[in-house]
């Protein structure tokens, strides 16, 4: 029997110290406001260098609240130039850290103030900035502080009125949430224009965009028969690749009313690319701001997954329009109230644009590689957090991703009319309103009728719950017992953890008629063991659980040998299939790092019989016979030794590729439509055509060059064209510079193909990418003021496992460099880059002394951000 429970403790660690100069928020001390801010006129004379911003807030004590007559407006790293209480010159504030606080004696009065910010000298790319000469706003989570005092936190909502006043010839269009209500011109070559957002709407919400934009326009007639009018705004020279975007968003606004009932609100919705932003996009009422990296596309210049994730950001983005604007966060820790549910959104809407298995497959790859890791290693933390110091560090796959897995398990455990129901309830109730996690469990409740208090230990509990499974058959009474127990390992602040209820989708195969003889059912595993009997049994039963992965959980099954295999061939679920391939990878996977001899046949046998399948797609057949990443398997080690791993990997990839070499050859020479085409079909056949190169490279390299240059020259589209260039970065000879060098000079001017050139250099699996990297960090192309170029660089740097984790330490040096240099430009983007830093724990002695020095370096660096702060103390303890 291979058992294949190997998993080591979580980091047992206490919570970080506190530190003297970066406080710790806490969700216990959450107070309503004490005042309430029902309208706010802002009247912006924007210049990139200089940009002068007047306020004024009709304020109102809130009478849910017991607070005093102080009104406190958050501000960062603004200085008042005047402030008015009802209309009069107000000497009665001072200033308290970066935040105004006005005396009032009044319960209601109007609250004027005059600041001035330099967009250009923000490098933050946090408030108002600038980028590429035109302007434009971030404000999640507390940017709108950095351009005027506000109580700035997502439970005061107000109405807008905006006016902007700028340059024409520099910035001929204006944009800002809501509707334009009036535009006009005034001497000197100014221009202004006034819109009104007629949805309250927390500070985190607003955006401002000025600049020499022009748009694609389109429109949408909602289900109640509104016309939408729909503008994405680009550089004019970009226009051409706005189409992908523009289709997304239509289908999303369709999505949206089929699935949710939820209708668009307003009669325009904007789209803004813009080259200099710190994450995907932002949801802003009306006007979402977008990373071009996530509008912009054509099939020479993007890559298939690049499309998917265009549709994927924005429908994300408008899927907000309901759950994030209309029903918003009563606080940050709510956070996965609105991120969650969106990204649980999201999915269902990717899934049912292309292949439903095929996507459930991708969300769980992304879900092991990077929510996993975060769960059990020191930045561990609950879907709703308890405490944060600096809230941006919480964008993470844990309140993203997994908070998507929790909604999920709601939507299972009530199908999917009650969750509809839920969600109606939901978005009815509090329509309007700042809402928290617990407000939408209610819900949920209230419109089913079903009890899910037990499922909250979700949003509090952090790590990944571990399940061990055992089916034991006994032949001759023709019965199956299936054993299972549960383990949650302790987090940081969290040393001993409660049972949490585990819905398993679970089923027996016949071994020998590989058909359901259980059929489907939903086992709860609610305490710490469980036992299911099964009867009538005629012949041996194969355990299919956690089918599409109906918990996000790590399953420890007892296999006997030949248990797997026969999965992988007859499982009626594709997403349990899929599971029984990885499972067989992880064996020899596991076998090879710990200096056993793997027997590689068992997945050799699995990958012919997958790539010869006729049933299977393509594109489920790539993922299927994809090898886990070497992080993932460092995931189920005790003790992480690179060099062990990544030889295993090797070996293995070596093995399949020798023995395929035929059934990989014809993979990676089918064609399916031209690279334009984006139907399933023809994207899936790309996806295996570069899957089986790599394994072709890995059993014979000169042959994998050979071809992999073929592919290269020959594609007429960026998906072959990245994908063989990104086996060729990792291999030696000539073709690897060659095609370097050609695919550098032919797009030197296309930003988001050159952060493709650094990410696949900084991903390249060979000794000399540690040099090349180091190069790469005064290439002339590289800056660390842009946020993808940085993350193109250091990101996937980070993420390249063995080279990362070199034993000379180098990778840690150069990484912490890296982070210290960014801090002083763009905290948010630097402290995205420490959690490599952060696995320190996990290595063999040598690297983790070496990984951990670092790690110091960057705590102990001066003037350090609080973001950065916050991730490097975190991960020291
Ligand atoms: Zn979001």
């Amino acid at each position: 029997m291979a058992d294949v429970r190997t998993l080591p403790d979580a980091e047992t660690a206490p919570e970080a110290p506190p530190s003297p100069t970066h406080a710790t928020i806490r969700r216990e001390d959450y107070r309503p406001p004490d005042w309430l801010v029902p309208e706010i006129a802002l009247n912006f004379t924007l210049g990139i260098e200089r940009t002068r911003v007047q306020s004024k807030l009709s304020v109102m004590r809130n009478p849910a609240a017991s607070g005093g007559a102080l009104l406190r407006l958050n501000g960062d790293d603004l200085k008042p130039l005047g402030v008015w209480v009802d209309g009069q010159t107000s000497d009665a504030w001072e200033m308290d850290g970066g935040d105004l606080v006005v005396t009032l004696d009044g319960d209601a009065h109007e609250v004027a103030i005059e600041t001035e910010i330099n967009p250009a000298a923000n490098s933050k790319l946090m408030g108002l900035y600038a980028s590429n000469g035109m302007l434009c706003t971030q404000c999640e989570a507390e940017g709108f502080r950095r351009i005027t005092f506000f109580p700035d936190r997502p439970d005061v909502l107000s109405k807008y009125r905006v006016r902007m006043e700028a340059d024409e010839a520099k910035f001929p269009i204006l944009l800002t949430n809501g509707n334009p209500i009036a535009t006009g011109k005034l001497d000197g070559g100014l221009h202004w224009a006034e819109w009104e957002d007629p949805f309250p709407k927390p500070s985190y919400l607003f955006a401002l965009v000025a600049g020499d934009l022009k748009a694609n326009r389109d429109s949408f007639t909602t289900m109640s028969g509104r016309k939408v009018d729909l503008a994405i705004w680009v550089r004019e020279a970009d226009l051409p690749k706005t189409q992908h975007a523009m289709g997304s968003l239509k289908a999303s606004m369709d999505w949206d009313e089929r699935v949710y009932g939820r209708e668009y609100d307003l009669d325009l919705f904007n789209i803004v690319a813009v080259s200099d932003f710190n994450m995907g996009a932002m949801e802003n009422k009306g006007l979402n701001i977008f990373n071009s990296a996530y509008v912009l596309a054509d099939p020479d210049t993007a890559t298939d997954v690049d499309f998917d994730n265009i549709s994927r950001v924005v429908a994300h983005e408008y899927f907000h329009n309901w759950s994030g604007d209309r029903v918003t966060c009563r606080d940050w820790f709510q956070l996965s109230l609105k991120e969650g549910f969106t990204v649980f959104r999201d999915q269902g809407f990717s899934a049912d644009m292309g292949s439903a298995a095929v996507k459930r497959i991708e969300d769980v790859r992304i879900l092991r590689m990077v929510q996993f890791p975060e769960d059990s290693g020191p930045l561990a933390h609950p879907v709703r957090p308890d405490s944060y110091i600096e809230i941006s560090n919480f964008y993470t796959a844990t309140v993203y991703n997994k908070g998507a897995e929790l909604i999920r398990m709601f939507r299972t455990v009530l199908g999917p009319e009650k969750f509809r129901a839920g969600t109606d309830l939901y978005f009815e109730r509090h329509d309007g309103q700042a809402a928290t996690c617990d407000d939408f469990v209610k819900s949920l409740e209230d419109a089913s009728g079903v009890d899910l208090s037990a499922f909250k230990i979700w949003y509090s509990q952090a790590g990944t719950p571990q399940i061990g499974a055992r089916l034991d058959y006994d032949p001759d009474a023709g019965t199956a017992t299936l054993l299972l127990d549960q383990r949650v390992a302790p987090t940081p602040g969290q040393p001993s953890k409660q049972t949490m209820p585990i819905p398993l989708r679970t089923a027996l195969i016949g071994e020998e008629s590989g058909t359901e003889i259980a059929p489907e059912q939903l086992v709860m595993v609610d305490g710490l063991s469980r036992e299911v009997q099964f009867e009538g049994l005629k012949e041996a039963p194969l355990l299919s659980i956690n089918r599409g992965f109906s918990a996000p959980v790590v399953i420890h099954g007892s296999r006997r040998d030949g248990e797997l295999e026969r999965l992988a061939q007859t499982d009626t679920d594709p997403f349990a299939r899929y599971e029984a391939m990885q499972e067989l990878a992880f064996t020899a996977l596991l076998d090879g790092a710990r200096g056993e001899q793997p027997d590689f046949e068992p997945l050799i046998r699995a990958v012919r019989n997958t790539l010869q399948s006729n049933e299977l797609d393509p594109a489920f057949k790539a993922e299927a016979i994809l090898l886990p990443q070497e992080a993932v398997v460092a995931e189920r080690l005790e003790v992480v030794d690179p060099d062990a791993i990544h030889a295993a990997r090797e070996q293995l990839r070596a093995a399949l590729g020798m023995a395929l070499f035929d059934e990989l050859s014809k993979a990676q020479s089918a064609v399916s439509g031209s690279g334009a085409d984006l139907s399933p079909l023809a994207k899936g056949t790309r996806r295996l055509r570069t899957v089986s190169l790599g394994l072709i490279a890995g059993g014979n390299p000169a042959e994998g060059a050979r071809l992999a240059k073929a592919q290269f020259d020959a594609a007429d589209n960026m998906t072959d064209r990245q994908g063989a260039l990104g086996i060729l970065v990792s291999l030696d000879g000539p073709e690897r510079a060659d095609a370097l060098k050609a695919f550098h000079d032919r797009f030197e001017n296309d930003p988001l193909v050159i952060d493709k050139w650094f990410a696949l250099q900084a991903a390249a699996q060979r000794p000399g990418t540690l040099d090349e990297v180091e190069r790469l960090a005064s290439h002339p192309a590289f800056t660390i003021q842009n946020p993808n170029r940085l993350r193109a660089l250091g990101g996937s740097f980070g993420a390249n496992h063995w080279v990362f984790n070199d034993a000379s330490g180098r990778g840690y040096r150069f990484l912490a460099d890296l982070v210290i240099a960014a801090d002083k430009i763009n905290p948010q983007i630097a402290a995205r880059l420490v959690p490599p830093l952060g696995r320190w724990r996990r290595f063999e002695p040598k690297r983790s002394e070496l990984m951990r020095e670092q790690l110091e370096r960057v705590a102990n660096s001066r003037g350090l951000s609080r973001d950065v702060y916050e991730q490097a103390s975190k991960s020291l303890v």
